[in-house]
C-alpha cells in the first residue's frame, strides 16, 4: 500500500485526509494518508526513516519555508514563492538516504479554481487584483495570477514594507471600488473566529467584483457575506483545496492512467 501524509504543527482540523480518501477510493488507488503532527522540522527525519514505505507528504503551517533546507530540489513555482506544500521521496538503493523534491500546488490549486470561478460568474479575470495578506498562500496566489496574465497586483499588509504593497488605511474606498478581483489570504474569519473579517471598506466593494476567500471552514465567511452584501460574486477556498491536493497526486504520480 503507498503511503502517504501531511506534516504540520496542528493538524486535527485538516480536511486533507477526507479528500485524499475520497481521490483513492474514486480512482481505486491502494494507499493511506495519515497525519504526521511535529513538534519541529527537525523531525522530518526521523520520521522519514522511520516510514520506508512513504513516497511523499503534504506541508502545512508552519513548515512550508521551514522544509526547504531538506530538498534536494525545488520545481519553478516552488523556487519562485519560496514555500513547498508537498514534497515526493525518491528512495534509491544505491543510498541509504532518501532524496526529497518540492513543489507547490496551491499556485496550480488556485489558478484551476479561481478560473472556475469566473467563468462560472461569467467575469473574466481584469487586470488588475488586491490580495489581503503578505503570508505563504498570499505568495502562490500571486504567483497563480501572473500565469494568468494580471500584471497589477497590490498585496494589503498590516506592516508594509515593499513597493507593491499598502496599508489596510490606504486601500480607500475609490481603491477597493477599481478592483474587480479581491483575495482574503489572511487568517480572518477561520473557525472559530468566524465573526472577523479583514478590515476592509466593504461598503465600496461594487456589484459584480469576484472576491475569493482561501479560507473553507466556515463554508461562507464573513468577508464573503459582506462582500455578497455589496453585490459582489463570492467564492470559498473548498475548491482549492480539492485541486491542490489533485495536482499532489499528480506530482507523486500515482493516478492511473
Ligand atoms: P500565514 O503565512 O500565516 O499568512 C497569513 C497572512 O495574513 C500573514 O502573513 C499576515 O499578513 C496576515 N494576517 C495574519 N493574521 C492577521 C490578522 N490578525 N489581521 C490581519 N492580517 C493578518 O498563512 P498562510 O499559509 O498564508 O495561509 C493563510 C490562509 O489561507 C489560512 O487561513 C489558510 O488556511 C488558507 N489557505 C487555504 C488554502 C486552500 O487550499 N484553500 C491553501 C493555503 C492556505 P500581514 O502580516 O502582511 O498583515
Amino acid at each position: 500500500m503507498i503511503q502517504l501524509g501531511l506534516i504540520g504543527k496542528k493538524l486535527s482540523h485538516s480536511r486533507s485526509p477526507e479528500i485524499m480518501d475520497k481521490y483513492f477510493r474514486n480512482l481505486g488507488i491502494d494507499a493511506c494518508y495519515s497525519l504526521f503532527p511535529l513538534d519541529d522540522i527537525s523531525a522530518i527525519v526521523g520520521l522519514i526513516s522511520s516510514r520506508p514505505g512513504l513516497i511523499g507528504f503534504n506541508v502545512t503551517i508552519p513548515y512550508k519555508e521551514l522544509i526547504i533546507p531538506y530538498l534536494a530540489e525545488l520545481t519553478p513555482e516552488a523556487l519562485e514563492i519560496g514555500a513547498v506544500n508537498t514534497v515526493k521521496i525518491y528512495h534509491d538503493s544505491q543510498s541509504s538516504v532518501p532524496s526529497l523534491t518540492g513543489h507547490n500546488t496551491d499556485v496550480s490549486g488556485f489558478k484551476r479554481a479561481l478560473s472556475e470561478f469566473a467563468a462560472e460568474a461569467d467575469a473574466p479575470l481584469s487586470e488588475n487584483a488586491v490580495i489581503l495578506g503578505t503570508g505563504g498562500a498570499s505568495k502562490a496566489v500571486a504567483c497563480a495570477l501572473r500565469q494568468l496574465g494580471l500584471s497589477d497586483i497590490t498585496f494589503v499588509s498590516r506592516t508594509p514594507c515593499k513597493s507593491n504593497t499598502i496599508s489596510y488605511r490606504d486601500l480607500n474606498a475609490d481603491l477597493i471600488s477599481r478592483s474587480r478581483l479581491i483575495i482574503n489570504t489572511t487568517p480572518l474569519g477561520l473557525w472559530p473566529e468566524t465573526d472577523s473579517c479583514p478590515p476592509i471598506d466593504y461598503k465600496a466593494v461594487k456589484p459584480g467584483t469576484l472576491c475569493f476567500d482561501l479560507i473553507y471552514n466556515p463554508l461562507e465567511t464573513m468577508f464573503m457575506k459582506r462582500c455578497k452584501a455589496s453585490g459582489a460574486k463570492v467564492s470559498n477556498g473548498l475548491k482549492m483545496l480539492e485541486y491542490q491536493a489533485w495536482d499532489a497526486l499528480e506530482y507523486w504520480n500515482i493516478i492511473p492512467d
